[in-house]
């Protein structure tokens, strides 16, 4: 009970008091007021006794009920609430009616109720508290394998929780308490690299009676790769840079630990170097798409193997080697580039046609309404709609559960081996 409770209880006592041995009452003190006091109490004899079988529910549209006896002395009732851990109960309204509906509630948060009743005849005390614990939507669990090599676990805030418990599967199948935290994360240090592991957590909420409610969360798999080949994945490729926009999209593939291919042009290196730098340095993979943009379907051969060479001269300059894969400018290809690139040739399976309309809107939904595991999909980052598209999809695929990834990534871990002169268009998990 609280000190607001106890105050009133005493209020209360004290009325009765005076009520029963009024004589007694104005004998003790020569005050004026008291004696108007003792006046008005004689009148009225019956006292307002407290409300008992409070009782507490939840409806169907989520709405806390509660009601309680009737008190026929009563003219009203003023309902005291309090959530989570507050420890004061406030004045939350008043009523005439024996029951309330509480539609100001959220899921997550325990609400404790108690009520007084109020008549002509003085006040009760304040009844026992009830409470419910509205429950979230079921609890979930994520993980990621960081940099660091631990797993990085995290999960929604339950605002009612006194703390959390992290379960880790061993190898018996059974769940075992690993650790417990009030925040809402959580590092396994304990892991090795190449396995998966699961985990679940439960939230706990210690109940003023001394109970506890613990409900655990459905069981969470991490693979501890940077890649979990088990989960979708797509490549995003930027073609005809760098440019200025390329280092706004290395910086948010970063934020969201993702990667692209940028297929670039020999003849715009030296302007962005810090930028490819930067894309090399959080993986990204730079692929060669011709020195200047020549559609290589319409030169010779020997035109077709001096674009690659001076390409991938700049472009080893900044990695440190040639690039692995190249994409044919307008995806001009025939037989003789085919046989001259030296390198897999990858073409698209989304085309945004970014470079036509140079609309954010559409470049979007043309990967959000069409997006399949192992598609690869083709954007210019020298437009700035694109760049607008681009930081909007890295985070919005993130969130649909796709790992972004490099092509080569997207080859490797689909089990392609990538051969020279051969087109892909997408790398689907094979059959
Ligand atoms: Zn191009």
């Amino acid at each position: 009970m609280n000190r607001r409770f106890l105050t009133f209880a005493f209020v209360v006592m004290m009325g009765i008091a005076s009520i029963g041995n009024s004589a007694r009452a104005t004998e003790m003190t020569d005050s004026t007021n008291t004696q108007t006091q003792t006046e008005t109490t004689t009148e009225v004899l019956q006292s307002v006794t407290t409300p008992t079988e409070v009782k507490i529910e939840l409806d169907d549209k989520g709405f806390i009920q509660v009601s309680w006896s009737k008190v026929d002395t009563a003219d009203k009732y003023v309902i005291y609430r309090r959530v989570d851990h507050e420890e004061l109960a406030a004045e939350y309204m008043t009523v005439n009616k024996p029951t309330i509906k509480d539609k100001k509630v959220e899921k997550g948060h325990i609400y404790y109720y108690a009520v007084k009743a109020v008549g002509v005849g003085g006040e009760s005390s304040v009844s026992a508290e009830v409470y419910k614990f509205v429950a979230p939507d079921k609890p979930t669990i994520t993980g990621t394998y960081t940099k660091k090599k631990k797993i990085k676990l995290s999960w929604e805030v339950v605002p009612a929780a006194d703390e959390y418990v992290v379960y880790k599967q061993f190898s018996s199948g059974e769940y075992i308490e690993v650790g417990n935290t009030k925040k809402n994360s959580y590092k396994d240090s304990y892991v090795k690299r190449g396995e998966y592991y699961k985990y679940k957590v439960g939230y706990k909420i210690n109940l003023a009676n001394g109970k506890t409610i613990e409900k655990k969360s459905k069981a969470c798999s991490v693979y501890t790769n940077l890649i979990d080949p088990k989960k979708k994945m797509v490549a995003l490729t930027f073609d005809d840079g760098p440019g200025r926009y390329t280092q706004e999209i290395v910086d948010c593939l970063k934020e969201n630990d993702a990667r692209a291919t940028f297929y670039v042009l020999g003849c715009n290196i030296d302007g962005y170097k810090k930028a490819l730098k930067n894309a090399d340095k959080i993986g990204c993979e730079i692929g060669n798409h011709s020195y200047d943009h020549k559609i290589l379907s319409t030169v010779s051969s020997d035109e077709v193997k001096r674009q690659m060479k001076n390409t991938d001269a700049k472009i080893k300059k900044i990695t440190g080697s040639n690039a692995v894969t190249m994409r044919c400018p307008g995806g001009g290809v025939n037989k003789t580039v085919q046989g001259a690139v030296g390198k897999p040739i990858i073409l698209w399976s989304i085309d945004t046609l970014d470079w036509k309309h140079r609309n954010t809107q559409k470049t979007i939904s043309s990967v959000m309404d069409n997006v399949k595991d192992g598609d690869i999909v083709l954007m210019h980052d020298i437009h700035e709609p694109t760049k607008r598209a681009a930081l909007y999809l890295i985070p919005a695929l993130k969130k649909q559960g796709y790992q972004l990834v490099t092509v080569s990534e997207l080859a490797e871990y689909r089990g392609y081996n990538l051969k020279k002169g051969s087109i892909y268009h997408s790398l689907r998990k094979k059959k």
